[in-house]
């Protein structure tokens, strides 16, 4: 959906972040903000502090941060138009159907359109055509109440069946290419599923979202499983297999049992396991983990028990684990997966197993072992502290730290430690996430001073551009702040400023415009130690370059350049060089 700018901020405007937060927690007047304790990690005492003047919120114990729209976001598990939609019921403000979202919206209602066509097609194909498709589901011990229930179908062994079918139905080529189920090769069109059995993908809400298609007899070609490819409505990472037929039990059981394929969710289900998903034959993602914490966070994987499967299992915990889940994983034997292990030794011994489940490390500690061999007890903890790193709440955190030294005998100081360093390295790898602010902090700086002085901002951008900046963050800003004409606008209006931004990004800015303010006096010198840390920087690049060209005059004619430029800026004895 596209709602206007003007609307977007006539409902921001509407919406006091104070009053809208209060509806959630109970906020406590504190000078000139308001404060509680924080939704987003667990503590004791409130740091998660909410600013009326600047209509922000910003938790500095797990730093968190954001304006209204993120804070419904967040708190409800909801996108971005659906939380401005919730704010503007709030408001009693209207959101006008304009041309764009009007034709957007069509163009997602075509597909969905087509998807709920062509599921119909391969059901009755499957009633009317489907003797061996059903034969080869009875085999796999499938019920018709199943078969039925999850709506599996059936592509006919013909190129042309589904195309034939939904182009009667009035659709044309170009829309049927977009909705994927139709594919171009050599200039002809044919259908993308032949002679398979089809399960059809539902978003949470019950929209057919896509298909998936698997072979059922031995003379076939190709891959086992196919799916349909992903497009404006499907986007694998993002939806859950079954969880729309499930999701129901799962908030009855409290519970939900994570699979990886739809055969071993649909088998499961049939046997009585309704509160099963599946992963989408993609390994799980967090917006898969955040999907399925909306309905329990109680969470069993239940992976093949093949080495891929146990690798896969650890994976996905640490996946919940960073959404704070704390994820139960059922371990099965080396050669079964839920489908044969149901064949084998029926329901009851599942649900054994699933009584059963280990938590994070004792899955690791029972697969990798521990205590009997010193290189391999290494592998162990270093499996188990990298799990660890991953757990975002404090408390939870300290509380595994201490179980880990107690049971492997190992000090928790030295635990501590590893898991820093790990954490470190982590970062490292991902420039995206928060790096050593301290390091930085001329950057930082001067992205508070732009933000928070929107007349002052040009002090700055007639004097450097973004290649002075490493800060991953930072350098977005200035990027962004240097691809606007609308500067003043958006800095002065810092919920609006916030919109630009997601996730981590948008924490980092809330805490920036949370923080002090930088002085205009302070301004020059601050200036002046990013341009020393630029220089420093190209100083290496062109060393190196040298190094590899000892004879090139203008790399030479480069490097003098830089140097007298720093000592320029030495001479003037203003630089505090940090970091
Ligand atoms: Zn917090």
């Amino acid at each position: 959906m596209f709602i206007p700018q003007n609307i977007i901020d006539n409902i921001r405007e509407a919406n006091d972040i104070v009053s809208v937060i209060s509806e959630y927690l109970p906020l406590k007047k504190s000078g000139v903000n308001y404060k509680c304790r924080c939704p987003f990690h667990n503590e004791k005492t409130a740091s998660f502090i909410v600013s009326p003047s600047k209509q922000l919120y910003k938790c500095f114990g797990c730093g968190k941060g954001g304006n209204v729209f993120s804070f419904v976001m967040e708190y409800e598990k909801l996108n971005f138009p659906e939380a401005v939609e919730k704010l503007a019921e709030r408001v009693h403000i209207n959101i006008p159907k304009d041309k764009l979202s009007t034709e957007r919206a069509s163009n997602y209602k075509q597909i969905y359109d087509i998807n709920e066509q062509a599921m119909e097609y391969f059901c009755s194909n499957l009633i009317l055509h489907g003797d061996n498709a059903l034969a080869y589901l009875k085999s796999r011990n499938l019920s018709s109440d199943t078969i039925k229930y999850f709506h599996l179908g059936l592509a006919l062994d013909a190129w042309n069946g589904l195309m034939d079918y939904l182009k009667r139905k009035g659709h044309n080529e170009k829309t049927l290419l977009s909705a994927g189920l139709i594919k171009k090769s050599e200039q002809r069109l044919s259908d993308k599923f032949w002679k398979r059995i089809i399960f059809p993908i539902y978003s949470v809400n019950g929209k057919v979202i896509g298909f998936g298609g698997r072979i059922y007899t031995n003379d076939q070609q190709g891959p086992k499983y196919l799916n349909s490819p992903e497009n404006v409505v499907f986007r694998k990472g993002r939806h859950v297999y079954a969880l729309y037929q499930t999701k129901q039990y799962i908030s009855q059981d409290k519970s939900a049992i994570l699979v990886e394929g739809y055969m071993d969710a649909i088998k499961m289900f049939n046997f009585g396991f309704r509160n099963v998903v599946a992963s989408l034959g993609t390994s799980l993602t967090e917006n898969q983990a955040k999907l399925i914490a909306r309905f329990t966070d109680n969470v069993y994987i239940l992976y093949d028990g093949d080495s891929a499967g146990r690798t896969a299992s650890i994976r996905a915990s640490r996946i919940f684990l960073s959404t704070n889940i704390f994820p139960r994983i059922v371990i099965l034997p080396k050669n079964e997966d839920p489908d044969s292990f149901l064949e084998k030794f029926g329901e009851q011994k599942l649900k054994d197993r699933i009584k059963s489940a280990k938590n994070f490390y004792e899955f690791i500690l029972d697969i990798f072992g521990y205590g009997n061999d010193p290189n391999q007890d290494r592998k162990t903890v270093k499996e188990i502290l990298e799990s660890i790193s991953y757990i975002q709440d404090d408390l939870q955190k300290e509380i595994y730290v201490r179980e880990i030294a107690h049971i492997l005998k190992l000090r928790e100081e030295s635990i501590w430690k590893s898991i820093h360093n790990l954490q470190y390295r982590v970062k490292d790898k991902d420039s995206k996430k928060e790096a050593n602010n301290y390091k930085y902090s001329e950057e930082i700086d001067i992205i508070k001073f732009m933000l928070q002085n929107p007349d002052n901002y040009i002090i700055i951008t007639d004097k450097i551009d973004d290649s002075y900046f490493f800060h991953p963050q930072c350098k977005k800003i200035m990027q962004l702040l240097l691809s606007r004409k609308d500067i003043p606008d958006i800095i002065s209006n810092h919920s609006k400023l916030l919109d630009l931004f997601a996730d981590k990004d948008r924490d980092f800015v809330a805490g920036i415009l949370m923080s002090n303010t930088i002085s205009k006096d302070n301004i020059e010198s601050i200036l002046e130690g990013l341009k020393f840390r630029k220089y420093n920087f190209d100083l290496v690049k062109i060393s190196e370059k040298i190094l590899k060209d000892p004879d090139n005059i203008e790399y030479l004619r480069v490097k003098e350049r830089i140097k007298k430029e720093m000592e320029k800026l030495k001479g003037r004895k203003v630089i505090k060089l940090r970091g």
